[in-house]
Parts: structure tokens; C-alpha cells; sequence
């Protein structure tokens, strides 16, 4: 199996080609497919399976699409969360590598920095935001971050989260995202905790292992 084969737009095919990626990982080949169809999503795998990429390719292609649908606008369109800024920090790296060739503007928010540089560039506006769950409250509540135009939310390593006691900052952020959206589940394993999560917000989702 090829990218070639996985119905990916040329800009992020280019730039998966930049990366040096010759073929998807099976997490890759899998979840693609399955998230391009827009619907709620679970996904078992861990770090190093190439999951960063398995669902930040078929998002940006969607995002992509929704733009072009409303003039480009800059808008908060999907949301990331991760446990910890390093992972944060990772996936925004990759996003912004796989969309050089789009006008998507990516940006990662954490704790124990100072807000300024984040607040301006959430006031000059974005497509994607990841970012670890304290901080995205504290900029939400604040006023910082609006959640209207959000289509596709990921949780990802959502067992850490959990691990780490971030479950109930988790459910409140979910509680402020518009209802109509694609839910992207990405964790190790699937504990009582995350598969009751996903029950209560997912509708019938989607499921793929390695
Ligand atoms: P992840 O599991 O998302 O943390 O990805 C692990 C590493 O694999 C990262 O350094 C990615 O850049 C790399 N990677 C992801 N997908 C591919 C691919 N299809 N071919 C080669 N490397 C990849």
C-alpha cells in the first residue's frame, strides 16, 4: 500500500514526500480511510506507530475542503488535547510539516509558560489548536479560545490522561465543543474510564488496532 492509494490531496502527499515517507505504517493504512469518512473514531495504538500522523493526514484534508467551502476563513475548526506539552508540542510539529504546502495555521498551547505568546496568536487567528487540557481551560475561560466553528476533536494518549488525573478537565472542555462534530480517540489501551468516555460522546464509532 502507497499513500498514492489512500485518496490524500497532492499538497500533503508533497509533503509527506519532503518528510521522506515512502509508505503509510499499518496504523496509517487502517485509521485513514476511516477518519476521511468523517465518522467517530477509536484507535489502539501506541507511540512510534506513526498514529500522529494517522489522523493529522485526514484532518488536514478536511480541514482543507471545509475551508475552501467558507472563503479560507481562520477559525478554530479542530481541537487536540495530549497529556503532556512534549507530546503537544510534537503533534503541532507535525502538522505544521504535513500542511507547509496549505494555508492551515497550526498552534500549540501549554502550562507552565507565559500565556502572551499564545493569547496573540490565538488573536491573529487559527485553524488547529493542540494543546494540553489545563491551559486550554484557563485560555478558554479567559475568553482566549472560540470553540464554535470546532468539527473534529482528538483525544490522544487518552489513557495517560487518565493516568494523569486530566479526565474531568477532559470532560470539560467536550462539554464546551458544538455538538455536531467527528470525536478521534488514540490511546494504548482502553481502560473501564476512557471506554465509558467514549461511550457517552462517540456515536458508534469507528475501530482500528495494531
Ligand atoms: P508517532 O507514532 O506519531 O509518534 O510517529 C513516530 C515517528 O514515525 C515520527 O518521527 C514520524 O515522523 C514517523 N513517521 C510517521 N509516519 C511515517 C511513515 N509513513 N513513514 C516513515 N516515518 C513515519
Amino acid at each position: 500500500m502507497l499513500f498514492e492509494n489512500l485518496d490524500i490531496i497532492e499538497p500533503i502527499k508533497k509533503a509527506l514526500k519532503d518528510e521522506g515517507y515512502k509508505k503509510p505504517t499499518p496504523i496509517q493504512e487502517k485509521s485513514i480511510p476511516k477518519l476521511l469518512t468523517g465518522k467517530d473514531f477509536v484507535g489502539c495504538a501506541q507511540t512510534g506507530t506513526g498514529k500522529t500522523a494517522a489522523f493529522a493526514i485526514p484532518l488536514l484534508q478536511k480541514i482543507s475542503i471545509d475551508k475552501a467551502q467558507s472563503k479560507n476563513k481562520r477559525e478554530i475548526r479542530a481541537v487536540i488535547l495530549a497529556p503532556t506539552r512534549e507530546l503537544a508540542i510534537q503533534i503541532e510539529e507535525n502538522f505544521t510539516a504535513y500542511s507547509k504546502y496549505m494555508d492551515i495555521k497550526n498552534l500549540v498551547i501549554f502550562g507552565g509558560v507565559s500565556q502572551n505568546p499564545q493569547t496573540k496568536a490565538l488573536k491573529e487567528g487559527i485553524d488547529v489548536l493542540i494543546a494540553t487540557p489545563g491551559r486550554m481551560i484557563d485560555l478558554y475561560n479567559q475568553k482566549f479560545i472560540n470553540l464554535k466553528s470546532v468539527k473534529y476533536f482528538v483525544l490522544d494518549e487518552a489513557d495517560s490522561m487518565l493516568d494523569m488525573g486530566m479526565i474531568h478537565d477532559v470532560k470539560r472542555i467536550i462539554k464546551c465543543l458544538p455538538k455536531v462534530r467527528q470525536n478521534i480517540f488514540f490511546s494504548a489501551t482502553m481502560p473501564k474510564e476512557i471506554s465509558n468516555l467514549v461511550d457517552s460522546i462517540c456515536d458508534n464509532p469507528l475501530r482500528v488496532e495494531v
